[in-house]
């Protein structure tokens, strides 16, 4: 497999013009495919869709017959502050704790350089395997104070032309947290944030510690991306406490709660009820297999669970379910490559959903995360909207997420920004077929 990424760093007045994509198979939102045209305008959206569009004067043409054309991935959780710490500070224990531990160490001595050239290949990387909006989350606590979230905050500015980047300020917790110092710095951090997050688990008093979050969202008018119960004790589960916050500040439709690994440790009925609370609420979910399988269960001698929440029935019962990469090569996960097709495949097979099921898993790095992150018509196949596209050699979204593509080619904001063939020995691979 080789890709080629290409300089997407073209400003306007390097823009071709217009650009017609010829009778391309178009994955609408809901997964089905129809053959189109699109029309991409200058300004880098979508200006029509639809059979034989005429080709505008000075536009370029591309033959798309036979393949086809995804909306860009969206990854709606990642860390781009802790992105490929491992080799600096590792994780002896393999465990979630051990995990923050390590980077709170490491968050003491990373300043705005480090963090900007790390977070800076790694969105680059994402882009290239077809990823147009991230949202990532980001410490700001007494170790990382605001250099994370300042330097991230700079990248979404400059990277605003070719991938759109949330940043969740992550109010982390700690022992003996000063509660004072989290008001304090909270309204500042989300005037630099987009949403607000937190892991109320390691709160020492969790009820206090998320309804700050929400008290501090509903003034900034942002929405909530909570880490809620990243473990397997029923024991101590904070859902009642989430949900009633969502209620007292009115955020339904504006909440999203990522991990709840806790949820498959819990019986069935308590697991239901709180399902039809999110529900009731709109409150949308956010798994992540990588990390639920690399942290979770370390304490287990025999058959360690798989750490995810339960994906299958909460996607079935009509939470909207997304998946995301989350941590990318750092002591919460060794691995990652930024490819979201990879982690659609770990969703349906550590979530367990089924065959007939792999649609759903590519729904949820698309348009379920969109709407989450509030992305509106901004994301997807439709006119207005970005012209982020994945173009595949597969033939329908059920292919691409079960063995990838051997070519694939992504346009952000309408330029081609990667293009991508496993096809080593083809005397003329991929950019044959985007000739105009
Ligand atoms: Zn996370």
């Amino acid at each position: 497999m080789r890709t080629a990424e290409l300089e997407p760093r073209l400003g306007p007045a390097d823009r071709q013009g217009a650009l017609v994509l010829g009778g391309g198979q178009i994955v609408r939102d809901d997964g089905s495919v129809v053959r189109n045209d699109i029309l991409i305008e200058g300004n880098g959206r979508i200006a029509a869709i639809g059979p034989d569009l005429p080709l505008p004067p000075d536009a370029n043409r591309w033959d798309m017959a036979g393949t086809l054309i995804s909306a860009g991935f969206v990854d709606m959780h990642q860390h781009l502050d802790k992105t490929g710490v491992l080799r600096f500070t590792p994780n002896p224990s393999g465990t979630l704790q051990g995990a923050r531990e390590a980077f709170a160490k490491y968050a003491r001595t990373a300043g705005p350089e480090d963090i900007t050239r790390r977070a800076t290949r790694t969105m680059g990387r994402c882009l290239s395997r077809g990823t147009t909006a991230i949202r990532s989350h980001v410490n700001v606590d007494k170790d990382a104070r605001f250099n994370g979230i300042e330097a991230l905050a700079r990248l979404r500015d400059e990277w605003a032309d070719r991938l759109t980047l949330q940043l969740v300020a992550f109010m982390t917790p700690h022992p003996g947290q000063d509660f004072d110092c989290l008001t304090e710095n909270i309204d500042a951090a989300l005037a630099i944030g987009d949403v607000v997050g937190g892991t109320p688990a390691v709160s020492e008093d969790p009820a206090r510690y998320i309804d700050i979050l929400f008290a501090a969202a509903a003034r900034a008018d942002k929405p909530v991306d909570l880490h809620l119960d990243e473990h397997l004790d029923p024991a101590r589960v904070h859902f009642d406490a989430a949900l009633d916050c969502v209620e007292r500040y009115g955020m339904q439709g504006r909440t999203v709660f990522s991990h709840i690994s806790v949820l498959s440790a819990m019986p069935r009925a308590d697991a239901r009820r709180i399902m039809d609370r999110m529900i009731e609420l709109d409150v949308g979910a956010v798994t992540l297999p990588a990390a639920n399988l690399y942290l979770q269960a370390r304490d287990h001698e025999t058959l360690p669970p798989r750490g995810l929440t339960r994906v299958a029935e909460l996607m079935r019962e009509g939470v909207a379910v997304a998946t995301a990469s989350d941590n990318i090569q750092d002591p919460f996960v060794p691995t990652g490559s930024g490819d979201m097709l990879e982690i659609a495949r770990w969703t349906l097979l550590a979530g367990h959903l089924m065959a007939d099921e792999l649609a759903d898993a590519y729904r949820m790095i698309t348009s379920v995360p969109a709407r989450l992150m509030g992305l509106g018509g901004d994301h997807g196949i439709k006119v207005g909207a970005w012209a982020d596209l994945v173009l595949t050699d597969c033939i329908d979204t059920e292919t691409l997420v079960a063995g990838g593509a051997d070519r694939m080619r992504v346009l952000s904001r309408g330029r081609l920004v990667s293009e991508t063939s496993a096809r080593l020995a083809d005397p003329e691979p991929a950019r044959v077929a985007c000739a105009p």
